[in-house]
């Protein structure tokens, strides 16, 4: 079964229009997918990938793509399945376009569309969803197939090996009774900045009468009302309830403790990314101001370099690994086990477009293969999730395990044709 051609789509959900996704930086979020399609001389097989942006700029995304299609073409599946790492190194060391990264931007979110498309096609071909895939391989083949340049200074592929082998001696006999696991979640989807009090209560009420036990909201832009929505939400809760906050990159250090050290007295659980996404030193210096929080970020962490240094340098608590921002497998396994080493809990980034179908895979992999710590935690929020064929479905405020062979992110025809930014019906 050989590649015949890779088609890329920019789709574009209005969801600005309902306030949906909006943070202290990003208040008009149109949620959008640069979505690739990889075709196969066998119709009935095709593999499907997207990067998540939110909006303007998705195109850039879709035509950095069009330069890594010469890398499988004419290629047969199996023969992509054996390279992918040195393909993977070819994309993203490529010696002309590596000067518009490296490894980071929009030929990185591109490369990690490119790639989750790849991995969901080498799993329909074997007719297994993509964390089972993984479990299966041996372990040597799948450290062969994952990215160890720039951290092996803080991983060797021989400690990557034993922290998996030693995991998977824990495995049930017969790996099918995995398949009812249920993966505990927290939802994001009460507390957008832009939703009124009315708005925000009402949505707590009825997640509360869910089971869920996780709520996070945004915050950042104004203190006052960040206590206040505090105070709001914690009352609704409880203290038996954990509370997080996220005010997306927009303080500054300083501003930082200061606004920190006024919301503690909410118990909060984590606040995820305070400052500068980039800022190692920074992060540090909050945690060293305030030793009794915990930090979390990830979601803007843009290849595992950057991961590596937040970790060993103790800059976070949580690591909030997002499957559309570093590129693909290939280098999200290489950073859960990373964490693993360092004892630190991965609590993967969700929401946005298919994010919450891409994590349901990797909490799987990391919770069966690959983590030290017991803590099990993940984000959710169900926006975009009436565009999928197969959405992530929650039960009892948790994931579902899928079981659709592949990586879970295939569109709708009808909500392609409607929310083509090109030629849809509703942009056009
Ligand atoms: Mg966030």
């Amino acid at each position: 079964m050989k590649i015949i051609d890779v088609i890329t789509k920019d789709i574009r959900f209005p969801t600005s229009k309902e306030d949906t996704g909006t943070d202290a930086v990003h208040v008009d979020c149109d949620y959008s997918a640069t979505y690739v399609t990889i075709l196969t001389d066998n119709k009935s097989i095709s593999g499907i990938g997207l990067t998540f942006t939110i909006g303007k700029g998705n195109d850039l995304c879709c035509r950095s793509i069009d330069y890594f299609k010469e890398f499988i073409i004419g290629k047969k599946i199996t023969d992509i399945e054996d390279n992918i790492n040195l393909i993977w190194n070819k994309i993203t060391n490529h010696s002309q376009l590596r000067w518009l990264g490296p490894q980071k931007g929009t030929t990185h979110l591109a490369a990690a569309a490119f790639f989750n498309a790849i991995w969901d096609l080498i799993c329909k071909y074997y007719k297994k969803p993509l964390w089972r895939y993984i479990i299966d391989l041996d372990t040597n083949v799948l450290i062969n197939k994952l990215s160890f340049t720039f951290i092996e200074d803080a991983i060797t592929k021989e400690e990557a090996a034993n922290i998996i082998n030693n995991k998977k001696k824990n495995l049930p006999k017969n790996i099918d009774d995995l398949n009812s696991t249920i993966f505990p979640a927290y939802t994001t989807a009460a507390g957008w900045l832009g939703y009124s009090d009315d708005k925000m209560q009402t949505l707590v009420k009825d997640y509360l009468d869910h089971g869920w036990k996780y709520f996070k909201i945004k915050i950042g832009q104004d203190i006052k009302r960040d206590i206040h929505r505090c105070k709001l939400i914690r009352r609704l809760i409880g203290n038996e309830n954990k509370l997080m906050v996220d005010s997306n990159q927009i303080w500054n250090v300083q501003e930082s403790i200061e606004n920190i050290n006024k919301l503690k007295k909410f118990d909060i659980m984590f606040y995820e990314e305070p400052t500068n996404p980039d800022d190692i030193i920074g992060f540090k210096k909050i945690k060293n101001a305030i030793p009794e929080i915990k930090l979390a970020t990830g979601e803007m962490i843009h290849n595992k370099v950057m991961f590596k240094q937040f970790i060993e340098n103790q800059s976070l608590d949580y690591c909030q690994i997002d499957s559309c921002r570093i590129a693909s497998i290939n280098e999200i396994i290489p950073v859960l086990l990373i964490a693993s080493k360092f004892n630190i809990p991965v609590i993967p980034h969700a929401g946005g477009v298919g994010l919450c179908e891409y994590v349901q895979h990797l909490n799987l992999i990391n919770k069966f293969i690959i983590t030290n710590n017991s803590f099990e935690l993940c984000e959710y929020a169900e926006s975009c999730s009436e565009h999928f064929v197969n959405p992530a479905i929650i039960k009892d405020g948790g994931y579902v395990t899928p079981l659709e062979p592949g990586y879970s992110v295939r569109i709708k025809e009808s909500s392609i044709k409607k929310y083509d930014f090109k030629s849809g019906d509703f942009w056009t």
